[in-house]
This record gives structure tokens, sequence and C-alpha cells, in this order.
């Protein structure tokens, strides 16, 4: 079983994605994580990867999906695993379902509306020493503005990337782009979505519900 998390930035899909993991012991591959690795490992896709980040450039779309091929070939994932951050385009589903087409697939959205996701965002602030993201929706950072970093006691800001008219510009540009995708699945029967209102807990437990009916009906195919 390979699952597909898609949803806008901000809507949790790291969050649910580990959870995810632990509940239904399918790893997580997220494009970020895999990234860094390879380049701390200096592995020669992530050597790549780091001379043209060195460059400015972007990552180019064949190394992503090298990364996203050697992550998907080891052993712990045998079983299956949940893509966070992977495929962006078509090109890059037709991409994985070449390297891994036998697996069946299913793509969750988590659909959240950018009013919700202004709201869940305008509490978060980052730290300008360390970067580290801090708040949520319900909880402030200790000290509000002008607190400092709970990790290095840094000056916290608002993320350029939080402001609402941002948020409102970013969710856009992920609706376009995002589109083909859900054609693509909508197309293979692949495709699910849900709302990703409420609380982590609450979008896991819609989550959880979909899962288990995923796994269930594969156990169901296996055996007629
Ligand atoms: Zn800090």
């Amino acid at each position: 079983m390979r699952i597909i998390l898609l949803g806008p930035p901000g809507a949790g899909k790291g969050t649910q994605a580990c959870r995810i993991e632990e509940k239904f012991h399918l790893p997580k591959i997220s494009t970020g994580d895999i990234l860094r690795r390879a380049v701390r490992e200096g592995t020669p896709l992530g050597l790549k990867a780091e001379s043209m980040m060195k460059d400015g450039l972007l990552v180019s779309d064949d190394i992503v999906v090298g990364l996203v091929e050697d992550a998907v070939g080891r052993e712990e994932c045998r079983r299956g695993y949940v893509l966070d951050g992977f495929p962006r385009t078509i090109s890059q589903a037709e991409s994985l379902t070449r390297i891994d087409g036998r697996r069946p697939e299913r793509v969750i959205e988590i659909l959240l509306g950018s009013e919700e996701l202004a709201r869940r965002l305008a509490h978060r602030r980052v730290c300008r020493t360390c970067g580290a993201i801090v708040g949520s929706e319900d909880s402030p950072p200790p000290g509000g503005d002008g607190g400092r970093c709970p990790v290095c006691g840094g000056a916290l800001e608002v993320r350029s990337d939080d402001r609402p008219d941002v948020i409102r510009a970013r969710l856009e540009i992920f609706d376009a782009q995002t589109a083909p995708l859900r054609e693509y699945y909508r197309s293979r029967n692949a495709y699910h979505s849900l709302s990703g209102n409420g609380t982590p807990e609450e979008v896991f437990g819609r989550i959880s519900v979909l899962v288990e009916g995923f796994l269930g009906g594969a156990a169901e195919e296996r055996r007629s």
C-alpha cells in the first residue's frame, strides 16, 4: 500500500504522515527529509543536489525522482509507505507509477480553506536565530509578540510566508498545481479527500477510517 498525502502548506501533512507511520507501520517518506539525508550522507544524488542548491538552483526533477526511488526501494518500505511532498506534478506521478507500479496506491487530500489556514498560522512565529517554528493555532508562543525562542532564546518573528495575503496566494498556486494531480488519481480511482478542520486528533481520526478501509480492501483482494 502506497499512501500519498496532498494538502496545502500548513494543513498538517507532516504531522499526519508521522501518525500514519506510527499506527499503521508504513514509513513516512518526505522529499525534504530524504533530500537532507542524501546531502548529509554524501550519496551520488545528494552531491548533485547539493551542488545545484549551492548554485541557487531548484533541485531538478530527475534528482528528486531518483531520491524517491532509492527511498521506496529500502527494505523497511517493503509493506508500503506514506509519501509527503511527492508527487507534485503529473510527470512525477507518472515516474512514481513507473518506479513502483504494482503496489496499490491511494491518495488522501487534506482540504483546508484559506481563512482557516490563516487563522491557524496567525500565531506561528519563527526564531530569527535558529529557525525553530513555535506556536500554533491555539497556543501562541510564550510571551506573544516580542517573545523569545524556547530553544535558543532568540527573537521571534512572523514568517513572511504566514502573512494572510501570502497565504491566499500560496493556496491559489497550490490549488492550480494540484488540480491535474487530482484528475490523474481520480481517473485511477485512487483519489480521496477529507476535511482538515479541527484538531490534529480529529483529522487523524478521519484519516484512520480511510486507511483502515484501504488496508481491509487490499487484504480482501489478496484473498480472492
Ligand atoms: Zn531559536
